[in-house]
């Protein structure tokens, strides 16, 4: 059984006994829910996300396009490859570089 994280995502299919896990674990996700692309997944247990934003720049007017790549512990109940689509959820920093943690896969084709 996976705990309820308060946020509207399916559950994992599978368990795991990773306490840094927010279905099966300890860990509580709360602040900001992001979504982006997997694109990197070495470091273990952890994916790198990128994010693509617009910034509005007032001197043109205009929105210029910004991206961000984001740190974020995998949990062992999901898998995610380069390429997937993820959501990541905010949570307490696990080591240096991250704080969120991936709580949906959408696999791309
Ligand atoms: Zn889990």
């Amino acid at each position: 059984m996976s705990k309820n994280i308060g946020i509207p995502v399916p559950p994992p299919r599978r368990s795991c006994d990773d306490p840094n896990c927010p279905f099966h674990g300890n860990l509580r996700v709360r602040g900001k829910l992001l979504k982006g692309v997997v694109v990197s997944t070495k470091p273990e247990k952890t994916v790198v996300v990128e994010r693509e934003y617009y910034h509005y720049v007032p001197k043109y007017k205009r929105y210029e396009r910004r991206r961000s790549k984001i740190h974020a512990h995998l949990p062992p109940c999901l898998d995610a490859k380069e390429g997937d689509e993820v959501t990541i959820a905010e949570c307490r920093p696990i080591s240096k570089t991250v704080a969120f943690v991936v709580v949906e896969v959408k696999r791309n084709a």
